[in-house]
């Protein structure tokens, strides 16, 4: 996956903000956060400008997100907090591998709906 500048859903620009990992490792967290009806953020490792994670909203009110993990392919859906690296917990449910199109962010939330149904 390429390294968004503007937000997928909404095309305003991306906030960037810098985040040390667990491992220690330095990334960049690049969000659309303060949204009513979306939610993007991208982590992107500064060095090799790598995705490494992607996650948005799936509702707002239930706090429902999906998040692509580049490093294990794994696509998780989970409550909570955005960013909860890694995956881990009887509220987290996975769901077969599939690249993201981020460019189509309506047709893909749509997927990841369906997917979660017959999951
Ligand atoms: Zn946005």
């Amino acid at each position: 996956m390429k390294t968004p500048v503007v937000c997928p859903k909404c095309h305003e620009p991306l906030v960037n903000t810098d985040c040390k990992l667990r491992s220690g490792t330095i990334v960049w967290k690049k969000a659309c956060k303060d949204k009513l009806d979306h939610g993007f953020l991208c982590v992107v490792k500064d060095e090799d400008n790598v995705v490494i994670l992607t996650g948005m909203v799936l509702n707002r009110n239930t706090s429902l997100k999906v998040c692509w993990d580049f490093i294990n392919n794994k696509i998780v859906v989970y409550k909570g907090e955005i960013i909860r690296f890694p995956f881990r917990g009887k509220d987290v449910l996975e769901i077969p591998w599939f690249e993201p199109n981020v460019d189509e962010y309506d047709k893909l939330i749509d997927k990841v709906r369906k997917l979660i149904t017959f999951s």
